[in-house]
Order: C-alpha cells, then sequence, then structure tokens
C-alpha cells in the first residue's frame, strides 16, 4: 500500500469491482460473488464480491469491509485493492496465522448508483434490528422530515433558512443527531432504517456465517468517510457497549494512551449515537468468537456539507424525471462529499488504514 498503490482507487463502481476481482486473483484468491437483484447505474451487474486470503479453519480471522454506505465505496475498495496488491502485509498476515476477509461492496446498488442507501432506501447501518421488537422513535428526525426532503432541488430561500435557523437555534450537533441518528418512520426519508433486514444486511449475514464460524478470534474493520477533518481516519469503537471489548479495541488501535479510539458511547467519537448497527450482527452469526471492530471513518468536508448533499440526492431518488444535468450534478456533489478525489487525500488513505490492518493483526494474535 505504497504511493505506488494510488491506482488502486477507482472512478466509478464497475471498475471498482473489476479492480477488486483482478487484484484478488492475481493474489491467487478466489473471488465467491454475490449477486445483487438489480443493476447498476450504467447498467452493470452488481454484486458483495468476497475474498479470503488465508486457511479456511483458521481461528484468526480479520475483516476489512468496504460500501457499508454505497458511495462511501470510492474510498473502502481503494484500501482493499492496495492490501490485495502488498505482498509485504499479506505475508505479515500470513505469518501471524490470521485469514484476512475481504468483503467488497456491502452495498453495491449505492455505491454504483452514488447513494448512500440501499436500493430499498435504507441506510445498512441502521437495519440490524430484531424487527419484531418496537423500533426506535427518533422525534427529533419527526420534526424536520418535511424541511429536509422538500418538494423542489435547490431548496427555496424559505427552506434554507428554516434549515439554517434550526441549526442556529438547537446547534450543529443537534441537528446532526437528528437527522444522522436514524429513524424507521419516513420510508422516503434520510437515514431510514427500514422495517425488515435489506438484500445488503441477509447476504452479509450469509458470508459471516460461512467465513466466521471457526474463528475463535474475529476482527473487523468498516471502512466508511463522510466525517471528521479531511483526510483523518477516525477509529470509532464500533462492539456492544461493552467494557472488555472497548478496552480490547483500545489495546490494539488506541495508541500509547488508548485515546486513539473513539467511542458513540460516551460522546467522544464525531458520529452520533446510533442504533441498529452492522456490527450487531458479528455477535448474532459468530456467537462463538470474540469480536473486536472499529468503523475507520475518514473526513471529507464539514458535516453541514455532508448532510446538504445527501438531502439533495434523497430529492433525485424521489424524482427520477429530474434533468439530466441537474441529476449529474447531485450525482457529483454526493460523490465529492464521500470522497476527496486527491492524491494527497487518497495517500492518508493508505498510510492510516495500512497501520490499522496490521494493529488488527497484531492484536488478534497476541
Ligand atoms: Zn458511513
Amino acid at each position: 500500500m505504497r504511493a505506488a498503490a494510488q491506482d488502486a482507487f477507482s472512478a466509478d463502481y464497475a471498475q471498482a469491482r473489476a479492480r477488486f476481482v483482478t487484484s484478488a486473483a492475481e493474489a491467487g484468491l478466489l473471488v465467491e460473488s454475490k449477486a445483487h437483484p438489480q443493476a447498476g447505474l450504467q447498467g452493470e451487474e452488481l454484486a458483495m464480491d468476497v475474498a479470503r486470503d488465508g486457511h479456511p479453519g483458521a481461528s484468526r480471522l480479520l475483516i476489512v469491509s468496504s460500501a457499508c454506505h454505497g458511495v462511501e465505496g470510492f474510498c473502502g475498495s481503494g484500501v482493499q485493492v492496495a492490501a490485495l496488491r502488498d505482498p509485504e502485509w499479506r505475508a505479515y498476515a500470513a505469518a501471524k496465522n490470521v485469514a484476512v476477509l475481504y468483503i467488497h461492496a456491502l452495498n453495491p446498488y449505492g455505491f454504483s448508483h452514488i447513494r448512500r442507501t440501499t436500493h430499498e432506501n435504507v441506510d445498512l447501518n441502521r437495519n440490524f434490528h430484531d424487527f419484531s421488537q418496537p423500533l426506535p422513535v427518533n422525534a427529533g428526525y419527526r420534526e424536520l422530515h418535511s424541511l429536509l426532503v422538500p418538494p423542489e432541488w435547490p431548496p427555496s430561500a424559505a427552506n434554507a433558512q428554516a434549515i439554517g435557523a434550526y441549526v442556529a437555534e438547537r446547534g450543529e450537533k443537534a441537528y446532526q443527531a437528528a437527522v444522522s441518528g436514524g429513524q424507521y418512520e419516513f420510508a422516503d426519508g434520510l437515514f431510514y432504517g427500514g422495517r425488515a433486514p435489506t438484500w445488503s444486511n441477509l447476504t452479509l449475514r450469509e458470508v459471516l456465517r460461512t467465513h466466521g464460524r471457526r474463528a475463535g478470534r474475529i476482527g473487523w474493520i468498516d471502512i466508511h468517510t463522510g466525517l471528521g477533518p479531511s483526510g483523518h481516519g477516525e477509529r470509532i469503537f464500533a462492539g456492544r457497549n461493552d467494557a472488555d471489548a472497548l478496552v480490547r479495541a483500545r489495546q490494539w488501535w488506541g495508541g500509547q494512551d488508548g485515546k486513539g479510539i473513539t467511542s458513540i458511547y460516551d460522546g467522544s467519537s464525531s458520529s452520533a449515537l446510533l442504533t441498529g448497527l452492522m456490527f450487531t450482527c458479528a455477535y448474532d452469526e459468530c456467537p462463538q468468537a470474540e469480536y473486536t471492530g472499529m468503523a475507520l471513518e475518514y473526513g471529507t468536508v464539514p458535516v453541514l456539507q455532508t448532510l446538504h448533499a445527501l438531502r439533495g440526492e434523497q430529492w433525485l431518488n424521489a424524482h427520477p424525471d429530474a434533468p439530466p444535468a441537474l441529476a449529474a450534478q447531485i450525482r457529483k456533489e454526493v460523490r465529492d462529499t464521500f470522497y476527496v478525489d486527491t492524491d494527497a487525500w487518497r495517500e492518508q488513505i493508505l498510510t492510516q488504514a495500512r497501520e490499522a490492518l496490521i494493529q488488527a493483526v497484531d492484536g488478534l494474535a497476541a
């Protein structure tokens, strides 16, 4: 994952998928493809692709996944391709008897269509609930919904003013929490968690049952973008609110003082407190394993800009007949919000990812 590996990042989903499949094949790995029921933005085939580097019966398994949030896959796919092309990294994991499972495009639909959500309009990282139980209520979102997804785009001056007034009055953190905290009421809204498991949810569980049931210890790095300072990879603890798991994650990834990892449970993360998170399926599907995970969340642009771009995208999703130039502009804005297309940014991404991967292997092997 040296600087020379910068062509690991792709310009669209189809290219990203081809690079992943080719890099895995060149590394001598089989790729297992889970075909998605819908087509991509250019009509291409969509799939969740899985490559395992290491023994099928390995007791230590590191999962590296991309595109939980579709469009965020521009970053995560690059990390995976660079890792597959990095013989030193691969030898390091092999020498410590850690198998590495690369899951490319958890949400291939969103990656291809430049959406954060799945084809069900669901935020995959809010979709892991026991749907037989009552779902969380997000009163803050309910209050904002009609403003967030207005009838026209760009929004009217009155709409912009109302959103501005909300942020000025309640603060940016409260706005972010209300919008991004997840909601189960408005199927056509933002950060909708769904009312049933999505295709990606069910398919990921199948992958975990196949690959995770023989492991005594599982580590998981799930790559995201869109929160925090540009190029900085925030390491957000992704596990139950359990002291032992947090201590372990701090030992692996927290640095000397353990503060290098943040948590949504104590307010130290740039992410709001969330429920329905994807990592919970590691506990469900691999109950035999000691699980330790994090979301590696890379910063791109300020959060208000991110939320604005997502509002436009939500409008576009409800208006498929929008003028092509406006549609293209909205998609470009969304992509630029979740992926900074510069060599300097990509280099920061790969350097920090490689460190986190090595630390995970050390942690698993300890
Ligand atoms: Zn994300």
